[in-house]
This record gives C-alpha cells, sequence and structure tokens, in this order.
C-alpha cells in the first residue's frame, strides 16, 4: 500500500495547478497543468488502500485506484500506467474531464478532503503518453468476424478498440468531419485539447480499426445495408436532441442551442472557417442552464470577450444557503467548482424563464425571468410581482438533452425507443434487432465520458460472445 502514515503526513489536499484566469481567458489551451511529480506522490501516498475501496465501486469502470496511488509513490509509472490501462482505454480523457464519482466513495473523505483522485489519473495518464508507454496493441489473431460502429464518441472508440483487440475486423462510422463525438465537438480544448483524441485515433488506426468520417449512416449508406454487410452493429450515436425553451419571443435572432454555439467554436479553434460563426464578443450572454454544457457555454464566452455573462439554472437549493466561498453546486467533500465558475460571470437561481425580448429588428434584447415558486404537487410556477428583466444579446440554451435521433434508425431498421427518448435495449446491450446493440448516451441518456467509455469496454464483451459465443473481454457495467 502507499504510505502508511501518509494521510496524517500530508493532511491537506493539493488540488490541481492552473493557468491564472486573466492568463488563460487568453486562449484556448488546457487551463490544468502538470503537477511537480513529489506533489503528486505526496497526495497519492493519501490513500489508505482501504479493506473495502469503495472508490472501485464508484468509478463505473472499477479502476484499481489504490493500486495505482501505490505505484506513484513508488515511483514506479510505467507499472501504474500498465494498472490504469487495464480498466480504462482513455485515461487521460476522464483524468481531465470526468467529475470524479470515485472521490466522492473515497473513504479518506469521511473525515479529510478525498484523496486527488483525478490527478493520479491524468498524471499517470500524461507521463505515459510523454515516455511512450502508450503503444498500438494489435490482435494476435483475427476471427474473420466484422463489426461496424456508428459514432466515434468515447463509447463508440472503446467498443470499437475493446473488439479490435479481440480480432475482429471493425470498422467505425462518423457524419462529422473529424472523430471524436462530443470529446471533438462538445468539450472545448480549454477542458481538453484535442490532440489527445488524435493520438486514440491514430493508436486504434495502427491497431487495425478503420474510420469513415463524413458518413452518415441512415443517409450516405442505410442502416439496412450496414446490417447486411456487417457480423453485428453498434449504434454508438450519442444523445444530442436539444431540450428547447417554448417560451414568447423563441423565434427572435440571437437565442441559439448550446451545442451550435460550441461546435462552432470548437471548429474555429482547430482552425476551421467557420462563416457567421455565432461568437460573444461585445456581447451581453445569457445561458440557460447550469450543467456541463452551460459551464463550457460560460468558458467560451468569456474567451470571446464577452462584455458580461448571466448563468440561470433551477436549482432547489436557495440562494441564501450559497456562500461565496461556495458559489455553485459543488462536491461538500472533494470542494472544488469547474474551472468555468472560478472565471466569472454571474449566477442567478431558482430564476423561472417569462419570456425573451425583442427589439425593432427581430433581436433578442432581454429576458424576462421571475423567483420560482414550488407548489405542493411538485409543479414550479414564475412567482407573480417577482419579474424582472435580464439584458441580453446572445442566449444560449443549455438545458439538456431530450435523447436519441430516432428517424432513420426506426424508419429503415425497426429500432425501438423507450419513452425517455433512448434506444431500448436488454441486458445484453442488444436491441429489438438482432445483431444490433445500443450503448453510450444513445441507450442510456445524456450522461457521462466515464459511463461512455465503460458501456463502450462491456458492449464489446457482449458482441464478441454473440459472435464467438463466449468472450474473455471485460464487462465493467450492465445498462441501466
Ligand atoms: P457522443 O460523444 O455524443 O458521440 C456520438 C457520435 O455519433 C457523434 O460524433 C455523432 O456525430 C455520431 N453520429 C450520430 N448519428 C450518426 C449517424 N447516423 N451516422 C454516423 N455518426 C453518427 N462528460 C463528462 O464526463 N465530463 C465533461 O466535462 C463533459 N462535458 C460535456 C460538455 C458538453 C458540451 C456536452 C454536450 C457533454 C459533456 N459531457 C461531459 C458528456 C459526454 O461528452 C457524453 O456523455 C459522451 O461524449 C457520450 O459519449 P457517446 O460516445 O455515447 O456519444
Amino acid at each position: 500500500m502507499a504510505d502508511p502514515r501518509g494521510f496524517l503526513k500530508h493532511p491537506h489536499r493539493r488540488p490541481r495547478p492552473s493557468r491564472p484566469v486573466p492568463v488563460r481567458l487568453m486562449d484556448f489551451k488546457e487551463v490544468y497543468e502538470r503537477q511537480q511529480k513529489g506533489t503528486t506522490q505526496a497526495q497519492a501516498s493519501r490513500c489508505m488502500d482501504c479493506g473495502i475501496p469503495f472508490c472501485h465501486t464508484g468509478c463505473p469502470l472499477g479502476n484499481l485506484i489504490p493500486e495505482w496511488n501505490d505505484l506513484i509513490w513508488r515511483d514506479q509509472w510505467e507499472e501504474a500506467s500498465r494498472r490504469l490501462h487495464m480498466t480504462n482505454n482513455f485515461p487521460e480523457f476522464t483524468g481531465r474531464v470526468c467529475p470524479a464519482p470515485c472521490e466522492s466513495s473515497c473513504v479518506l473523505g469521511i473525515n479529510q478532503p478525498a484523496v486527488t483522485i483525478k490527478q493520479s489519473e491524468v498524471e499517470i495518464a500524461d507521463e505515459a503518453l510523454e515516455r511512450g508507454y502508450v503503444e498500438p496493441v494489435p490482435p494476435q489473431r483475427l476471427t474473420g468476424k466484422t463489426v461496424a460502429v456508428v459514432g466515434s464518441g468515447p463509447a463508440g472508440l472503446a467498443a470499437a478498440q475493446q473488439l479490435t483487440r479481440a480480432g475482429h475486423t471493425v470498422a467505425v462510422y462518423e457524419r462529422d468531419d473529424r472523430l471524436g463525438g462530443l470529446l471533438r465537438y462538445g468539450i472545448p480544448d480549454f477542458k481538453m485539447e484535442k490532440q489527445l483524441v488524435d493520438f486514440r485515433i491514430q493508436q486504434m488506426e495502427a491497431e487495425g480499426t478503420r474510420f469513415y468520417a463524413s458518413t452518415e449512416v441512415g443517409t450516405d449508406i442505410t442502416w439496412d445495408a450496414l446490417r447486411d454487410s456487417y457480423d453485428a452493429v453498434i449504434v454508438a450515436t450519442g444523445a444530442m436532441v436539444p431540450r428547447d425553451l417554448p417560451i414568447p419571443g423563441r423565434g427572435l435572432n440571437g437565442i441559439h442551442f448550446a451545442m451550435d454555439y460550441l461546435v462552432q467554436s470548437n471548429k474555429a479553434v482547430a482552425g476551421d472557417d467557420v462563416p457567421d460563426q455565432i461568437h460573444a464578443q461585445g456581447k451581453k450572454v445569457v445561458v440557460l442552464g447550469g450543467g456541463d454544457t452551460g459551464a463550457d457555454c460560460i468558458g467560451t464566452a468569456h474567451r470571446h470577450g464577452a462584455v458580461s455573462v448571466t448563468t440561470l439554472a433551477i436549482g432547489k437549493e436557495l440562494p441564501s444557503e450559497r456562500t461565496e466561498q461556495e458559489p455553485w453546486p459543488i462536491d461538500p467533500r472533494i470542494l472544488e467548482v469547474s474551472s468555468a465558475d472560478e472565471e466569472g460571470g454571474e449566477r442567478r437561481w431558482l430564476a423561472s424563464t417569462v419570456e425573451f425580448l425583442g427589439d425593432e429588428n427581430g433581436n433578442v434584447r432581454a429576458l424576462r425571468v421571475a423567483e420560482t415558486e414550488y407548489n405542493p404537487d411538485g409543479t414550479r410556477t414564475p412567482k407573480p410581482g417577482t419579474e424582472q428583466d435580464i439584458e441580453a444579446d446572445l442566449v444560449l440554451l443549455a438545458l439538456g438533452f431530450t435523447g436519441a435521433e430516432p428517424q432513420t434508425l426506426t424508419n429503415q431498421l425497426g429500432i425501438e425507443f423507450t419513452n425517455r427518448g433512448v434506444i431500448g435495449r436488454s441486458e445484453d446491450y442488444q436491441t429489438n434487432i438482432e445483431g444490433v446493440f445500443s450503448v453510450g448516451d444513445a441507450g442510456r441518456g445524456a450522461s457521462l465520458v466515464v459511463w461512455a467509455i465503460a458501456e463502450g469496454r462491456a458492449v464489446a464483451k457482449e458482441v464478441d460472445e454473440f459472435l464467438e459465443g463466449s468472450s474473455r473481454l471485460p464487462a465493467p457495467v450492465r445498462p441501466s
């Protein structure tokens, strides 16, 4: 185990070092920096190697956290990388963007701040990339079976890598011009730079996975044709139908879905020419929604040079229960806020949207809000007499996603959807059509990168078993 007295010697949690806010707002490069190795080792030594490590179960991937904390403390980075990659195909992604449910499960967190597990993960992952420990792992034999994976987000990539390494011939179809799903065009570079996605694609290509970008299944090639050409099909198309806000004034210019804004910004950061880009420079921006998407809009708008950024979220917490030190939803055992929330802007809680107000040219000029009243039956309504207007000339709707896109999947393949708007599937991730599996956000609804990777690994085992009769691949999670 790591130093048995580590948590006594180092009672303080040292969070990741980040670039100063005024400096990092000048570019889209990553906010966080590498930590001094000695600090990471001291922090890893705080791990108590509990008899029952709840962090294992807190992590959907079942990461072997106490083992790699011990290896960090002992300065054995290559072995730490090997252990980390045993359960996680892409630790440099989760080490950057995961909300770290493992840390919320850390036993040390009961009476000290939790171990900086996410920091351990990202340091091992980055060290491994830097020192060249991560190499292609091509299959030792080919099975002759073929699998199509539709969608190149973390779920599709994890499934494709597992199945390729198991010897199947795997092709990934992606409708976007670049691969990576929301890792590429949702999550901004200041949270995760895209050369990390490029590196993994190159690794996978070297292992034998084939990629077809700019190819929309359902349009460029039909789902039936895909089903007929491959022995199994995995639908990893995400859950990107955005939730709208149908209140008066919704049709005014300057009101956009968050993803339209973020995709364009990510393309511009990648060097693309984006005509008529939705841009926040010089604008009063209002972001509706307080999740990851909302936070990414805040960070992007600040980097674009917005005049003001106001975020509205409905939460049960009353504003009076929040303090200046704790302005935003945070895990009380970890006590850290997201990078975008450190960067400024105003937050409003319990605000109900009433209507958008426009000017004579049809452009949005303000958003009318009111305090939210909770009714005895659980419904929420604007409280009469509390209305006020927030000036806005760019409004971004980051209100979550209602599910996966059903059209071509239903029409061409007869895939059944659940009443939650996602693709129905049984215990083995198989849909109502034999040999067609669904994974990641497409099957569980909008979720997290760590769940997408975990499901990608698990569906690979089911597909392998479907094709071969048995499988030795790991299955960390069941479909929810
Ligand atoms: P996706 O990543 O959505 O990938 C699906 C892919 O399928 C897309 O590339 C799409 O173009 C492609 N596709 C769809 N239909 C077709 C078709 N017919 N043919 C071919 N290709 C198709 N999670 C975290 O853990 N931490 C974060 O910080 C975080 N930030 C986020 C920020 C934003 C703005 C958003 C929107 C989400 C964020 N998430 C975050 C959630 C996380 O990104 C998703 O849960 C995860 O990417 C889901 O992976 P996936 O592979 O299931 O789907």
